[in-house]
């Protein structure tokens, strides 16, 4: 080539990068000048955009952990159901992602992927209870405690995840587990009806019958997949007996644990719809300094102290303490610390990661290995030390009451749900070692539940489990999923929270 061809090519060259970047900043000008100035008009009164610069925006977008949290470009706080629809049509056409937000609890792995737009639902808060009693229907932006509360002061209450700050679709439509899951089914099974804005941007109403029925089954267990929950219809239920409940809480030494979970197993067999245990293996520096502790919380309903049939057995095996107590079911949360005002409701500066599996029942020798391990890899100095291993007994009447095909939610024998975790700060060394000891931890319980099948909890889930461990091992049910994802949402929009792929 000779030297005035060199140079035409690299002035070519020069001609195209320069068009190129020209056109890319106008892209992004284009975008920045959309979302206020194009989008900005087609929303509601009632809505609001939120950048980066705006004050709010910090608030806006604080995530419960830290572990490889989404990034927001701009935050949506829609007013209404057309504000989502709208908001959905706008970043499909501008090509740029979109999540919906609601009590920021979400963490799982591939979040961190996430790079756009927030659809910030809080304002969406309304419940209405119909005339006969049976349903309420609330705003898909309702958080847990806002439906505990709004259903109670009408004397009714339905299930819903225990932690008050959580959104209250969050939970369900990964299933949602809850206190009052022995006596009617998990949260996605008090469903009767919803809206919904679908990938397309498209406005659906969806429920066991008309046009769009094929998505019923998906919206209860996967439907973080399928689209944005503009407001749900569930069935609930008078409280009853004044909503009475009452606790007895227990701890114990190291060595206690094998016997424990052998009387848990049996509990498990015993427990009405109306009782659950919820435990936990944590540090305690103040109780033992050296080991970790179990500490076994028995709750039940109607009653004002829980029933000496179901203590014994317990207060037998000698614990460290006692403690017991009786109020409402309005309680709950601030008995087990997941009220608005526990450590657990407030953002904090820390990465969670959790690893949870299901069990039918405790192998009371892997057990006592997990409580071995725990106390080696976490020790009293280890950056993980404020980890724990969360146990929650619920009675499981309701929940098998309903046909294991009925619905998306694949874990029904499941009767144990046992979640690691791991609490550090944001390091990501920390967060990488973390993800080793919590996967490491999970799988003493796997090997000792003699199952090759991880079964995990949606929304419980670290990210590192294969969609089998998510949704089901049985192959039509991730056939039926991958069919309805390619059916409602083909551009993988939904594609943040425990996705399907297409
Ligand atoms: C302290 C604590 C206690 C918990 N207790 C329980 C419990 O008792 N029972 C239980 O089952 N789970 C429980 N969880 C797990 C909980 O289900 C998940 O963390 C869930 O993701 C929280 O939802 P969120 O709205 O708070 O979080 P977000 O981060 O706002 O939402 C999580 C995901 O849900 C989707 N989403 C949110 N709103 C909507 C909507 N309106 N329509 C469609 N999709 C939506 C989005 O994909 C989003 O990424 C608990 C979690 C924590 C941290």
């Amino acid at each position: 080539m000779g030297a005035m061809s060199t140079w035409k090519v690299w002035i070519t060259g020069v001609f195209l990068a320069v068009f190129l970047t020209d056109r890319l900043t106008n892209a992004i000008a284009f975008r920045r000048e959309n979302i206020t100035t194009t989008l900005g008009p087609q929303l509601s009164n009632g809505a609001q955009i939120i950048l980066p610069h705006n004050a709010g925006f910090v608030q806006a977008t604080q995530r419960w952990s830290l572990f490889d949290p989404p990034h927001f470009t701009a935050v949506v706080e829609v007013g209404t159901e057309e504000d989502i629809a709208t908001t959905v049509k706008f970043a499909n056409k501008n090509n740029i992602p979109f999540l919906a937000v609601t009590g920021s609890h979400g963490t799982i792995a591939c979040l961190g992927k996430f790079n756009g737009i927030e659809i910030r639902m809080r304002k969406l808060n309304s419940t209405v209870i119909s005339e006969d009693g049976k349903t309420a229907t609330f705003g898909g932006g309702k958080r847990s405690g806002e439906v505990i509360e709004a259903l109670w002061a009408a004397g009714k209450q339905t299930v819903s995840g225990i932690c008050e700050c959580t959104g209250f679709l969050g939970p369900a439509l990964g299933g949602g587990h809850g206190v009052l899951q022995g006596k009617y089914g998990i949260a996605s099974d008090q469903f009767v009806s919803m809206r919904m804005v679908t990938a397309d941007g498209a406005i659906r109403e969806v429920s066991s019958s008309g046009p769009n029925s094929d998505l019923w089954w998906a919206m209860q267990g996967a439907g973080h997949n399928f689209g944005i929950v503009t407001s749900i219809t569930s069935k609930v239920y008078d409280v009853p007996d004044g909503g009475l409940w009452s606790y007895e809480t227990y701890v114990f030494s190291y060595d206690k644990v094998e016997a424990v979970f052998e009387t848990i197993n049996w509990l498990a067999q015993h427990q009405p719809p109306g009782m659950f245990n919820r435990d936990v293996i944590y540090r305690n520096p103040s109780v033992d300094p050296k080991n970790p502790i179990l500490q076994v919380d028995l709750l039940q309903e109607s009653v004002s102290a829980v029933a000496p049939n179901f203590t014994s057995p317990f207060r037998k095996l000698g614990p460290m303490s006692v403690g017991s107590g009786s109020g409402t079911y309005k309680d709950i949360p601030k008995w087990t610390g997941v009220n608005f005002n526990s450590i657990a409701c407030n953002v904090a500066d820390t990465s969670k990661i959790r690893f949870p599996i299901g069990l039918v029942s405790y192998n009371a020798t892997a057990q006592q290995a997990l409580m071995d391990t725990f106390s080696q890899v976490i020790g009293p100095d280890s950056p993980f030390n404020v980890s724990q291993v969360l146990f929650e007994g619920y009675s499981m009447y309701g929940v098998k009451a309903v046909p294991d095909n009925a619905t998306a939610f694949p874990h029904r024998g499941d009767n144990q749900l046992v979640t690691v975790a791991m609490v550090n700060a944001p390091r990501p060394e920390l967060d990488a070692q973390a993800v080793r000891i919590g996967n490491k931890l999970r799988q003493v319980l796997l090997e000792g539940s003699g199952s090759t099948e991880l079964h995990a909890y949606v929304n419980y889930a670290a990210g590192t489990e294969s969609l089998q461990n998510l949704y089901g091992f049985e192959p039509w049910r991730l056939k039926r999923l991958k069919e309805l994802k390619a059916k409602y949402d083909p551009q993988d929009r939904f594609g943040y929270y425990a996705p399907i792929p297409v």
